[in-house]
C-alpha cells in the first residue's frame, strides 16, 4: 500500500495533467474557430449600419469583409504629379520622416485592429512609399501585420530592383516578408516618372508596367519571394479612349489585379484640368469589356454601395476571364448564399492550409447539404471553363491564375462635405444629391483610423475634409526644412 503523501501527489499529478490537456484542448478550440469572435462583432456591427438598399443577397460587406483599411498622414509626400492628386496642397510640404510613419501606423493600426477584429486588408499609403528608406518600409509593414492587417504598399511604381531587394531581405539576406502585396498607380495623367516624365499615351507608359512586375519575377527566381500584384489606373476623360488598349496590353503581364479609379474633384484643386463627370463607373466598364473581348460580370458580389465599388472576382485562364460566381446561374448563387450564410468571415488569405481546412469543416459540419452545393458550384464553374483537363492544362502553362477587376469611384468634395458636416450631427441632408452621398458613406468598403476623436472615417471624408486640416498641422511638425 502506497503511503498516504505519495497517493496525494499522484492525485495531484493526475489532476494537473487533465487541468493541462484540457486548457490545450481549449486552446486548440480557440484556434480552429472558423470565426474569431472578434470578427464576428465587427461583421454584425457592420451589417446593422448598412442601409437597407445595400443589404442585398450579394452583399459581401458585413457578411464576410469586415472593409478595407488605409492609413492617413503617414507620409504625404509625393515626388510624381499627377493631374488629377487627391492629396491637399500641403501634402508635398511635409519631409518624409520614418520615425513619425511608424509611429503613426502602429497607432492607427492598434485602432483598427480594436474596432475591426484580427483580421483586414490594409493599404500602407500616403504619398509615395518608396520614399521611406527600405528598412522604415519594412518596419511600417510588420507593425500593420503585428496588428492582424495584410498590408499592400501603395506606389507609383517608379523605383529601382535595389529598393525591392533591400525592402523584402533582411542585412542578413534573408527574406523578412514570405509574401508582400503592391498596387503600382500608372497612368499617363501622372506627371515626373523617370524615362516618361510627360507620357503622351497609356501605350508608352507599357514597358514601365511590364518592368514594374519583371522586378518581383526576378525576385522570385532568387529568394522565393511570394507576391501579389495589383494595376491602378486614373481614368478622366483624356484617357478613357485608351482604357480598352491598356487592359489588353496589362492583361497578361503578370498582375492579380486591375482597378480603375473615375477621377473625382478632389484634393488639390490646382490640379484639376478638366470636368471629370463625364467619366462614369459604366464608362470604364464598357472599355474594359472592350478591351477583354467579353462581358465581365460583377453582379454576383456586392463589396459596400454599388455607385462606390464595381468588383467582379474570378480568374484567367488564357487570357479568357470567369468569374467566380455568375450571377445568372442558380447553383452558383446559390453557393455564394451558402458561403456567406456559413462560412463569412473565415480568414481565408494569410491562414496556413492545414488551419484553414479545419475551421472549413468545423463551419462545415453543421452544414451538411452545403457539400451538394459547393458541388454544383464546383460542376457549373468548370462547366464554364471548359473542364477539368483544360484547367490542369492553363495551370501547366502558367496560363492560370487569379484576376479581379474593379472600379472605385471616389466622390466629388463638394458634396462629401456637407454630407460629412451633417452624418457628424447624426442629420439626413434633404438634398437628395447629398443623402446619396450620405448612404455611400455609411457604406464605405475604404475607413481609416483616428483613435484620437474615435472615429473611421470613409476615405472620401479624409480627403475631401480632414487631409486639408491634417496635412497643414504635418507641415509645421515635420517641415522640409528642419528648423
Ligand atoms: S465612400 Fe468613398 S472611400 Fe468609401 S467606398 Fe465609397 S467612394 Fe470609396
Amino acid at each position: 500500500m502506497a503511503p498516504r503523501g505519495a497517493a496525494t501527489h499522484t492525485e495531484e499529478d493526475g489532476m494537473g495533467r487533465r487541468r493541462e490537456l484540457r486548457a490545450r484542448w481549449q486552446e486548440l478550440r480557440e484556434r480552429t474557430r472558423p470565426v474569431h469572435p472578434e470578427t464576428e462583432r465587427a461583421l454584425a456591427e457592420r451589417w446593422a449600419a448598412l442601409p437597407d438598399h445595400v443589404r442585398t443577397p450579394a452583399q459581401s460587406l458585413g457578411r464576410h469583409a469586415v472593409g478595407c483599411e488605409g492609413t492617413h498622414g503617414v507620409f504625404p509626400k509625393c515626388n510624381l504629379t499627377c493631374t488629377p492628386c487627391y492629396h491637399s496642397a500641403d501634402a508635398n510640404k511635409v519631409r518624409i520622416d520614418g520615425g513619425h510613419t511608424l509611429g503613426e501606423v502602429t497607432r492607427q493600426m492598434a485602432y483598427l485592429r480594436e474596432r475591426r477584429g484580427p483580421y483586414a486588408h490594409a493599404q500602407l499609403i500616403g504619398g509615395e512609399v518608396s520614399l521611406l528608406t527600405p528598412d522604415d518600409h519594412a518596419a511600417a509593414l510588420q507593425a500593420m501585420r503585428d496588428a492582424g492587417r495584410s498590408p499592400m504598399s501603395m506606389t507609383h511604381g517608379d523605383f529601382d530592383p535595389e529598393y525591392l531587394r533591400a525592402l523584402v531581405t533582411g542585412p542578413d539576406g534573408a527574406l523578412r516578408f514570405d509574401r508582400v502585396s503592391f498596387a503600382a498607380h500608372v497612368d499617363s495623367l501622372m506627371r515626373g516618372r523617370r524615362g516618361a516624365v510627360r507620357p503622351r499615351s497609356e501605350a508608352e507608359l507599357n514597358p514601365f508596367r511590364e518592368r514594374f512586375v519583371q522586378m518581383f519575377r526576378d525576385l522570385r527566381a532568387e529568394t522565393g519571394l511570394r507576391y501579389y500584384l495589383a494595376h491602378n489606373m486614373t481614368v478622366t476623360p483624356a484617357n478613357v479612349g485608351q482604357v480598352a488598349e491598356t487592359v489588353r496590353e496589362v492583361i497578361g503581364m503578370g498582375y492579380s489585379m486591375m482597378s480603375f479609379q473615375p477621377a473625382a474633384h478632389v484634393g488639390d484643386e490646382r490640379r484639376w484640368k478638366e470636368s471629370y463627370t463625364a467619366v462614369d463607373a459604366d464608362a470604364v466598364w464598357t472599355e474594359l469589356e472592350k478591351g477583354m473581348g467579353q462581358p465581365i460580370a460583377h453582379q454576383g458580389v456586392d463589396f459596400g454601395d454599388p455607385r462606390c465599388n464595381r468588383l467582379a472576382f474570378g480568374f484567367l485562364l488564357e487570357r479568357r476571364w470567369h468569374p467566380f460566381v455568375d450571377p445568372e446561374v442558380p447553383a452558383e448563387t446559390a453557393a455564394r448564399d451558402a458561403f456567406f450564410a456559413h462560412y463569412g468571415g473565415i480568414a481565408f488569405s494569410n491562414t496556413p492550409p492545414a488551419l484553414l481546412l479545419v475551421k472549413v469543416l468545423r463551419a462545415a459540419r453543421h452544414h451538411p447539404g452545403d457539400l451538394r452545393i459547393a458541388l454544383r458550384w464546383a460542376r457549373s464553374l468548370l462547366r464554364r471553363a471548359g473542364g477539368v483537363r483544360r484547367l490542369a492544362r492553363g495551370a501547366r502553362a502558367g496560363r492560370l491564375g487569379l484576376m479581379t477587376f474593379e472600379v472605385h469611384s471616389f466622390m466629388d468634395a463638394a458634396d462629401v462635405g456637407p454630407a460629412w458636416e451633417l452624418m457628424q450631427q447624426g442629420v439626413e441632408a434633404g438634398d437628395p444629391r447629398i443623402r446619396a452621398t450620405q448612404e455611400r458613406l455609411a457604406a464605405c468598403t475604404y475607413s481609416m483610423a483616428h483613435p484620437e476623436t474615435g472615429q473611421l472615417v470613409p476615405a472620401c471624408a479624409q480627403h475631401s475634409v480632414l487631409d486639408p486640416v491634417e496635412n497643414a498641422g504635418l507641415r509645421k511638425l515635420l517641415p522640409l526644412t528642419p528648423v
